[in-house]
């Protein structure tokens, strides 16, 4: 370990990151219910005018851009591109306070850490608490999207959490919209490092401390509908039957199956029987069916094995949206390998099956994860809870990593 890391690292202020996340753990918390710090709304903008707070405390040249994203500027030694650290600090209704503000708190505490060694970087920093990152609005996430200027206006023509339209929710919070969609990223960015929760249970079941992120997994949708025979459920005898539902039923199990020989997840969120009452038989079944992915091939290859499937029972298949994986930096996730190495940390190899912010960031950059166990996998939920030891070392290989960023 250098010298200079190793002194960073004595000075690391853990007791304070995990007050910080107390702190603004409390904006917008409602007993019982967990927070309540959706996009706009009136503790989501008290956390970020306190993020903003906490930026200039840090002598960060800080402010809220027009997006509603903090940002918050470090100068550095030489004329380079910046490296970039953040994450969100919206929730979603009823959340866990682990859940994007450590990223943003785990980047103050970095920052902290090199002001009280009186240290500096050769590259300028950057750090984001972006707004809007959960899917309560449409446009989701919407201020890591302003950022890089791909934010659309027809995007917030769609719904947010408070059943108005985003355009209306930002206009309520007295965003302007053009103002909005005219951002472009402040200056040149050389790589991007989220530190987040991992919302999954490979970490704690496999008590590994640190997980590098491989990528943020691709989505596939499809929409798969039987079509059977509705009729009399009581005088229509089983052998003359055409049960839609009976028909979707063996395919719900084979996307389970498919999910699980292919190494990927699979899910049926949705099954609509129509017409829908006791005493008709289902005439028609609607599926929404989703496979999540690394690998772009065997995703392929899985949506065959669901296609022959559905087919094959007289089903209906249908291609809906689908999100191509983010795959994340090679360079970046040796990076934080080599920081896990220095800190004598063992750390496991493993995709992010959530969205984040970083798959914006990808556009314009460069990026790598971070992640720390959740306890019991739980996230989105009042019980979310990521250990205070994890959310220090988390932070902690932030800070170890940035070092060995700034030296590339
Ligand atoms: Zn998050």
């Amino acid at each position: 370990m250098s010298d200079q890391l190793h002194t960073l690292l004595a000075a690391f202020n853990g007791e304070r990151l995990l007050a910080d996340l107390d702190a603004l753990g409390a904006i917008g918390l409602e007993p019982g219910a967990g927070l309540q710090r959706m996009a706009y709304s009136a503790a989501d903008m008290m956390a970020r005018r306190w993020v903003l707070t906490q930026m200039q405390a840090l002598g960060l040249d800080a402010s809220i851009d027009a997006a509603g994203n903090v940002i918050g500027y470090l100068p550095g030694r030489e004329p380079l591109p910046a490296l970039a650290l953040g994450s969100h600090t919206d929730s979603v209704p009823g959340g866990g306070k682990y859940d994007g503000a450590l990223g943003v708190l785990g980047a103050l505490a970095c920052v902290r850490t090199l002001q009280a060694q009186g240290a500096t970087l050769r590259h300028p920093l950057l750090v984001l608490n972006f707004a809007a990152e959960e899917a309560t609005t449409a446009a989701s996430p919407t201020g890591s999207l302003a950022f890089i200027g791909k934010l659309t206006r027809s995007l917030l023509d769609g719904p947010a959490w408070n059943s108005r339209t985003t355009a209306e929710l930002l206009a309520d919070a007295g965003f302007d919209i053009d103002a909005m969609l005219a951002l472009r990223p402040p200056l040149p960015i050389a790589a991007f490092l989220e530190l987040h929760i991992e919302q999954g249970e490979h970490l704690a079941t496999a008590n590994i401390p640190i997980g590098v992120v491989e990528g943020i997994v691709g989505i596939r949708r499809y929409y798969v509908t039987f079509v059977g025979q509705a009729n009399h459920a009581g005088t229509t005898g089983m052998a003359r039957r055409r049960d839609a539902l009976v028909m979707a039923a063996p395919f719900i199990t084979t996307v389970r199956d498919v999910a699980v020989t292919h190494g990927i997840v699979g899910t049926v969120g949705r099954v609509e029987v129509q017409p829908g009452a006791p005493n008709v038989i289902p005439g028609r079944v609607l599926l929404d069916v989703e496979l999540r992915g690394m690998d772009v091939a065997v995703l392929a290859a899985a949506e065959a094995a669901l296609e022959a499937d559905a087919t094959a029972r007289g089903g209906r298949f249908v291609r809906g949206h689908s999100m191509l994986p983010v795959p994340a930096d090679p360079n970046l996730m040796a990076a934080i390998a080599r920081a896990c190495m220095t800190l004598n940390l063992p750390s496991l190899t493993l995709p992010s099956g959530a969205g984040h912010d970083a798959m914006n960031l990808a556009e314009i950059c460069p990026y790598a994860m971070i992640f720390v166990p959740s306890q019991g996998g739980v996230s989105h939920a009042p019980e979310e809870f990521t250990a205070a030891e994890d959310c220090i070392t988390g932070a902690r290989v932030l800070l170890a990593t940035l070092l060995e960023l700034d030296a590339m």
